[in-house]
This record gives C-alpha cells, structure tokens and sequence, in this order.
C-alpha cells in the first residue's frame, strides 16, 4: 500500500517502468505471462481464458491462468502468485474492478505491464492497456431490438410493460451496458409509452436516472438472484393475468434468471404467442442459443471472445517486443487515468442469425444441432 501511495503521490506512477513500452526491457519467450480471470462460473472466461493461454503457449511463453471464483481476496491472491512468478505481463479481466487495484499495483511496482481485459480496472494509475468490446453498443443493441419488436418506432403507443435489471454493481461494464440501453429507452419512459409497473429497485419511472443503475443490478451477474427478484416482481404486480411486454436483461445467465421465474409463476404465458414477453440478453451462451431456437428469448448480444482474445494477444506481442502497442481506437476514464482502449464491436443475434454463432466458429454445428 505504502508503494501505490508513493506512486500516486508522486503522480509519476509508472514513468519508469510501466506506461508506455518504450524503453522497457524486451520481453522474450520463456518469460511468463500471468491471466486471471474473474470465475468459471459464468460460460465465456473459461473460453477467453484457455484462448488466451493456448495462443500464448504456442508462441512460446509460460502462463499462469487462474480463475477467482468470484471473489475479489482470491483474484488479488491470484495477481499476486504471478507476481512472486516474475511474471512480466499480467491481464486481468477483474472481479470487482475497484477491489483489484492494489494487487495490478503490486504488479506495476515489480515492473510487469498490466492489461485490463474486457473489465476495466478502477481508481488507480497501474493499468496500461485495456482491450474490451464497444461497451455502450451492448445496450444499444437490446434496446434496440425492444424498440423493434414493440414498434415504438413506427408509432405504437403502449402503453407497454417492461422491467429493467442492470449486471453487477461492481463491474464497470454494467453501467455502460446500460447507459446505452437507457439513453434510447427513456425518451419512451418520458412520453409514457414504456412503463415498468413494478417496484424493482425502488422502481423505474421516467426520472430514473442512469446514476440509480445500481438499484436495479444483480450481485455477481447471478441467474439464481435475476430469479428470484423476477418472482417478486411477478408477485407483487404481475400475480393476476397482467400483461409483462419486454424485459431489458444484460446478460444470458440473467435472462434466464427471468425466464425461468416467468415459467413458475406465469404458466399461462406461452413463449411462441403474443402473451410471452421480449427478453434480451448479452453473451451467446449455450442456453441463450437454445432460448433462442426455443423462443423463450429473443436476443442475445454476440462477442466474439476469440476475437478478443486476438486482439489482446497482438498487444502482448507488441508490448513484449518493444513496439508501439497499434490498433487503439478509444480511451475509458478509470477515475484516475484515460486507458489506451481497443475497442472491438459486438454483434446482434436473433433467431434469424442464429447461424451465425457456427459462422463465426463460436459454436460448433454439432453443438448447435444438439442445442437447437
Ligand atoms: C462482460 C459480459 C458478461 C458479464 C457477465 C461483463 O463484464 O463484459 O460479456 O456477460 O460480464 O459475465
């Protein structure tokens, strides 16, 4: 703690050993690169991590890759394990972007480079590069496909029940997931067209403001919690018959959270008609593909993890080699610093291009049969 503060106070963290490449030693084969991931629990850091790890091994590297259960103690451990391994890089995709400060700190303070993956790390100097996907688009693209379905743009007027959740409130993503969804949703809450009649988080009305976005999060990205905050939603306003149109979910494990409740609670509404809602998503996990075919859920956000893992791969070999780190499109504020960003773009998917998951050798057309 000693050393961060020094750093901070110095406002030089960084100037001679992390920051930008130039000047620090070559990184060469043999030399370890540290991965930590925030949990298997949840379908794609397991693929992200192994991709990850496979790329780098062949390139002849060492890698530590560890998960974190989802717990912030364990993931600094984690860091720190690289760390006491001399590990010269280390990428993070955190648990709890703000918990996991000191630990990327001890790393810069040994001398190793520290790259955000696809979760930005918060509050501190000791992030060199962070490489994720456009992250308000996620939620442009939910929302969008609610807009759609419930033709408020060709002038339906509603007005329609929707509910809102939010992911976990400690991963910087689920705000800006949201802030896209919310900035084309709202006009609607302000005309009445959409309405969330429920008290989900102290409840959405039209002066709900993107800075409440915490009020209607799920813990950990937890489909159990989506659950059962979904069953009190149902309970307490959806009990009699009531007409439930959308719901705005961030992510697959949730969706199904909301699924599964509606399925409970709601026998009667029947995916396939009028009666069952619009529910979206983000990942294309294996259970949205089969939502999907099944209709339960309408969409889902695609982000190619191979991709990523790509993209962060090149960064690593370029920052290993000394070179100018290229492909940078964009900077995110961590409340301290702007990070140099390469921001990649997700994909919508529906039931019309659910194929596309295969295309985009993402899902096996094997799995896919079994799946759909
Ligand atoms: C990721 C999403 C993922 C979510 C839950 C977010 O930080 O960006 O892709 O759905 O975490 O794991």
């Amino acid at each position: 703690a000693l050393g961060a503060a020094m750093c901070l106070g110095m406002g030089a963290c960084g100037s001679s050993r992390g920051g930008n490449t130039a000047g620090s030693e070559e990184i060469k084969k043999g030399d370890t690169i540290g991965i930590s991931m925030p949990t298997k629990s949840e379908e794609r850091w397991n693929k992200d991590g192994n991709n990850l790890k496979r790329k780098l091994e062949s390139a002849g590297y060492k890698v530590i890759l560890s998960f974190a259960d989802d717990k912030p103690p364990q993931q600094n451990a984690d860091i720190e394990n690289m760390v006491n391994n001399n590990a010269k890089i280390v990428v993070v995709a955190s648990k709890d972007g703000t918990a996991v400060g000191p630990a990327v700190e001890k790393a810069r303070d040994a001398g190793a480079k520290v790259i955000a993956y696809d979760r930005l790390i918060m509050n501190t100097k000791a992030v060199d590069y962070y490489a994720t996907f456009q992250l308000e688009q996620t939620g442009v693209l939910e929302a969008n496909y609610l807009i759609d379905k419930l033709g408020l743009k060709t002038g339906a007027k509603g007005p329609f029940n929707i509910e809102l959740f939010t992911g976990s409130p400690d991963d910087n993503n689920a705000k800006y997931f949201f802030k896209g969804a919310w900035n084309l949703l709202e006009p609607y809450f302000k005309s009445g067209v959409l309405v969330s009649p429920s008290n989900h988080g102290g409840g959405v009305k039209a002066d709900f403001k993107l800075a409440d976005w915490q009020k209607i999060s799920v813990q950990s990205w937890k489909a159990e919690q989506a659950q059962k905050d979904m069953e009190s939603i149902i309970d307490s306003t959806y009990a009699h018959g009531e007409k439930l149109d959308a719901v705005l979910s961030p992510y697959d494990g949730i969706s199904q959270g909301v699924i599964n409740a509606i399925q409970e609670k709601r026998p009667d509404m029947q995916p396939g008609t009028a009666s069952w809602p619009y529910i979206t998503g983000q990942d294309a996990m294996e259970i949205a593909v089969s939502n999907i075919a099944k209709g339960t859920q309408g969409q889902t956000v695609f982000k190619d993890v191979n991709k990523l893992a790509d993209a962060t791969y090149d960064m690593i070999l370029e920052i290993a080699q000394n070179k100018k780190v290229t492909g940078i499109n964009g900077k995110f504020n961590n409340n301290n610093i702007d990070v140099p960003s390469k921001l990649l773009d997700p994909q919508n998917i529906t039931k019309d291009n659910l194929t596309d998951l295969v295309k985009a050798n993402y899902v096996t057309q094997q799995r896919f049969d079994a799946l759909t």
